[in-house]
């Protein structure tokens, strides 16, 4: 893991963001191995008669979806420590212009502007996508 302090030992700006991408990043790797465990733990639950089939496929679809969201967003936390570490983080991927202090606080891993999440994210809204911004 590259160090983000400079010679002085001086915290860079980015450096607050950092450490909350690599806690996010490791509470997302945390959380799916959970969700694992849980879909184990409720498969021995499961009665094994016919007629839970259906609950049966609809659970695991959930736990898919919902891992694939987390895998989505661990993607996304993953890109912003590269974005640190190449110098290109904080600038929105869309306009280029700086993504302010307040939504980085709030989102990390933003990727966009609030100008260009709003339109990106208009289009992209039929996928249930409730789970994935979330700000923890
Ligand atoms: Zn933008």
């Amino acid at each position: 893991m590259q160090k983000t302090m400079n010679k002085n030992g001086a915290k860079t700006q980015f450096e607050q963001y950092q450490k909350a991408l690599e806690a996010k990043a490791e509470d997302l790797r945390r959380s799916m191995s959970a969700q694992k465990v849980a879909q184990v733990v409720s498969r021995l639950d499961v009665p094994s008669d016919e007629g839970d089939l259906s609950q049966q496929s609809h659970e695991e679809w959930i736990f898919l979806n919902r891992n694939t969201l987390d895998l989505k967003l661990l993607r996304e936390v993953e890109a912003a420590l590269r974005r640190i570490q190449h110098a290109t983080y904080g600038v929105c991927a869309a306009c280029e212009e700086p993504i302010s202090a307040k939504r980085l606080a709030a989102v990390p891993w933003a990727k966009f502007c609030v100008q260009c999440q709003e339109r990106i994210g208009a289009q992209s809204a039929e996928h249930d996508s409730d789970d994935f911004d979330v700000e923890r």
